[in-house]
C-alpha cells in the first residue's frame, strides 16, 4: 500500500514537472488590421485569426458558420469597435456561446477607446439616415499613432489574461513602437512635398490617414457613408473636382469602380484603387507594409499628376 502511494505521488510529481507552459492565448480579431498588431505585440505567446479579411468592406463582411467556431475556441476577441462591426459581428459573438469574450468580458477588446476618433458627429445623427458612422469614423486604425494606441491596449489586455507573460508583451511593444516610429519618420518624410494636396475618396476611409499626412479630403463619391452613389451627388462631385483641380480619386478595393471611372473620364483625375487594410491586396501582408504600399502608390502618383 505504502509503495502505491509513493508510485501516485511520483507520478503526480512528473506530471507538474512535465507540464508544458501555458498554451498560446488564441486571439481572434475583427480585422487583418487588428490581427496585425496584435501579433505584434503577442508574437510566438498567442496565436491570431481574422474573421473579416482585408479585401472586404469591414462594415459588410458576411457572416460564415466557420466564424462561429472561431469565436468558441477564442481566449480573446478584438474589435476595431464604433459600430463598424455591427452589422455581422454581434450575432456571431452571441452564437458562439463563449461567456470568455462577450462584450464587457474580460476578454473582449474593443480597440476605439483610446484612440483618436474624427467626424463625431454632433446632434442626432441615427442609423435610420443610412449613415455607417453614427459614432464617429472608425477606420481611424490608418493614423500610425491610432496603430499605436491600439498595440498599446493589446499589450495591455494580454499582459491582463497573462500576467507571467507581461515583461514578453512590453518588451514586444517597445520594440514595435520603435521601428513604428522609424518608419512613420520615412512615410511621413515621402508625402512631405504633398502637403495640402486635395483628393476624393469613395469611402469615408481616410479621415485619419489624411489629417497624418497632411492631405485634404474634399469629397466623397457615396453621398453618405455606406450609400452607394446617386447620380446627382455624381454631378454635383464632378463640379468640385473641376474647381478645385482634385487630381485623384482613391477607391478601396471593395467598390465598383464604374462611378469613379467616369468622374475621372470628365475631371482629367486618376483613380487609384488603395487598400485601406492590411491583406488588401497582396503586397500588404502586416501593418507597416500597408503603409509603405499606400504611400509608395500615392507619392508616385502624386509625382507624376504634379511634376513635384
Ligand atoms: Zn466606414
Amino acid at each position: 500500500m505504502r509503495s502505491f502511494i509513493r508510485i501516485t505521488v511520483l507520478a503526480a510529481a512528473t506530471v507538474l514537472i512535465a507540464r508544458p507552459a501555458a498554451a498560446q492565448l488564441k486571439v481572434v480579431t475583427s480585422t487583418e488590421d487588428l490581427a496585425s498588431l496584435a501579433r505584434e505585440v503577442g508574437g510566438d505567446k498567442i496565436t491570431v485569426e481574422a474573421i473579416g479579411k482585408g479585401y472586404q468592406d469591414p462594415h459588410f463582411v458576411e457572416a460564415k458558420p466557420s466564424f462561429i467556431l472561431k469565436l468558441a475556441k477564442a481566449d480573446v476577441l478584438i474589435a476595431v469597435g464604433r459600430e463598424l462591426e455591427i452589422g455581422w459581428l454581434p450575432p456571431l459573438i452571441t452564437q458562439s456561446r463563449n461567456s470568455k469574450i462577450q462584450p464587457g468580458s474580460a476578454g473582449y477588446l474593443d480597440a476605439s477607446l483610446n484612440v483618436r476618433i474624427l467626424e463625431i458627429p454632433t446632434g442626432q445623427i441615427t442609423r435610420a439616415m443610412g449613415d455607417v458612422h453614427p459614432l464617429g469614423n472608425p477606420h481611424y486604425w490608418l493614423d500610425p499613432d491610432n496603430g499605436r494606441i491600439v498595440a498599446k491596449e493589446i499589450r495591455d489586455k494580454l499582459g491582463e489574461l497573462r500576467p507571467n507573460d507581461r515583461a514578453y508583451f512590453a518588451q514586444r511593444y517597445a520594440d514595435f513602437d520603435k521601428r513604428l516610429a522609424d518608419a512613420d519618420k520615412r512615410w511621413k518624410a515621402a508625402m512631405a512635398s504633398y502637403r495640402g494636396m486635395k483628393i476624393v475618396t469613395y469611402h469615408r476611409s481616410w479621415p485619419n490617414f489624411a489629417e497624418h499626412f497632411g492631405l485634404d479630403v474634399i469629397g466623397y463619391v457615396e453621398p453618405k457613408p455606406g450609400i452607394p452613389p446617386s447620380t446627382q451627388h455624381t454631378i454635383e462631385l464632378i463640379d468640385e473636382v473641376k474647381r478645385q483641380q482634385v487630381k485623384i480619386i482613391l477607391v478601396e478595393p471593395y467598390f465598383d469602380l464604374k462611378t469613379p471611372q467616369s468622374i475621372g473620364r470628365a475631371t482629367g483625375a486618376e483613380v487609384l484603387v488603395m487598400p485601406p487594410s492590411v491583406g488588401g491586396v497582396p503586397e500588404a501582408s502586416d501593418y507597416f507594409k500597408l503603409f509603405d504600399y499606400d504611400i509608395n502608390l500615392l507619392t508616385s502618383t502624386l509625382k507624376k499628376v504634379t511634376g513635384k
